[in-house]
């Protein structure tokens, strides 16, 4: 088979390509290894897709190159992508600070990217894992030998090996001899032996956000505050596994030696809200029976 373009990998670097490379008249082939495009596109965002950030500027990028950055923002707006959201109709809300996410699903985003490859006319081909590529351009597969004139390779980087990332960019760079910086995690979760030893950070970001934003907010006289609450039975607390549990213990260990009520947490809540708390900012209110002074559970009698 013979194409002008050939792109390897329908995440989102590869679907964007191949739909601008369409639209302007070339015959473009996405290849895939997986049954589906943009796996990390649905799990992004917790599963909204946070789309994109209104307050984008080159500064915000690390790069090798920082033209590059200051480039690709010149010719491709955060504006841009927003249009095209739009035009589809999908609604989407600002988390903060620029954040935009949509309402509903990061499916929705596929959606928009699927229609806009068909309207463009590449052919998406699904399950195709690319081994090999050859200068000219030759490409090996497992559905066969493929050629284009353009090959683009947005194979992605490592993260999620269950999605569907490999190493194939990068060993494509080291066959054709460019250079490519040492590889280093950037953004990876800390997991530990000894839990209890690190407990003491537990709900750490949930502080600092508080008070970041009670900070950032107070100059327009906005106060920030929030409630840590124990358990409340709710409907979808009754579905976590050994809810129950957690209610005995709390109320068998609670300086109050109670559970709390969703009625607690609403009258926190308006006092919180009220003329009351005019002057509290930053505040994380636990409403929890007292639990939460507690070093360890009491210790059983005798
Ligand atoms: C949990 C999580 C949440 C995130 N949330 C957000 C967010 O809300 N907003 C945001 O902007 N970014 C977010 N990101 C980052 C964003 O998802 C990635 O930066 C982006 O998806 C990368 O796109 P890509 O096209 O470069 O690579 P990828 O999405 O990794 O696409 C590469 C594609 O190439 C395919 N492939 C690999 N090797 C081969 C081969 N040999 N043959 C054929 N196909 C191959 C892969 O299967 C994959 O589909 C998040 C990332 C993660 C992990």
């Amino acid at each position: 088979m013979k194409t002008d373009v050939i792109v390897i990998g329908a995440g989102a670097a590869g679907l964007f390509c191949a739909i601008e490379a369409g639209k302007r008249g070339r015959k473009v082939t996405l290849l895939e290894h997986n049954a589906t495009i943009g796996e990390k596109i649905r799990i992004s965002g917790g599963g909204r897709c946070n789309f994109t950030n209104i307050h984008t500027q080159p500064e915000n990028f690390i790069s090798g190159n920082p033209s590059f950055a200051r480039s690709a923002l010149s010719r491709y707006k955060p504006e841009a992508f927003l249009e095209l959201v739009e035009h589809h109709k999908i609604r989407w809300h600002e988390k903060k600070s620029g954040q935009l996410f949509c309402d509903g699903s990061s499916r929705e985003i596929l959606a928009m990217l699927r229609k806009e490859c068909d309207a463009a006319g590449v052919k998406v081909v699904a399950e195709c894992r690319v081994s090999s590529v050859q200068k000219g351009f030759v490409v090996e597969t497992n559905r066969g030998e493929m050629e284009s004139e353009s090959l683009v390779i947005a194979t992605g980087g490592l993260s999620i090996p269950k999605l569907g990332a490999t190493d194939f960019g990068y060993r494509v760079a080291n066959q054709f001899g460019l250079s490519v910086k040492t590889l280093r995690p950037g953004l990876v979760p800390l997991t530990f032996d000894e839990p209890k030893e690190w407990h003491a950070l537990h709900g750490v970001s949930f502080e600092a956000e508080v008070r970041y934003l009670a900070m950032e907010l107070g100059p327009r006289n906005i106060r920030v505050n929030a409630i840590s609450a124990g358990p409340v039975r709710t409907l979808a607390a009754r579905s976590i596994t050994g809810f129950t549990v957690m209610e005995d213990h709390t109320e068998k260990n609670a300086p109050l030696r109670r559970n709390i009520s969703a009625e607690d947490v609403g009258n926190a809540a308006y006092y919180l809200c009220s003329p009351l708390a005019q002057n509290v900012t930053g505040q994380i209110l636990l409403v929890d029976a007292g639990y939460s002074i507690l070093g360890m559970p009491t210790a059983p009698a005798g």
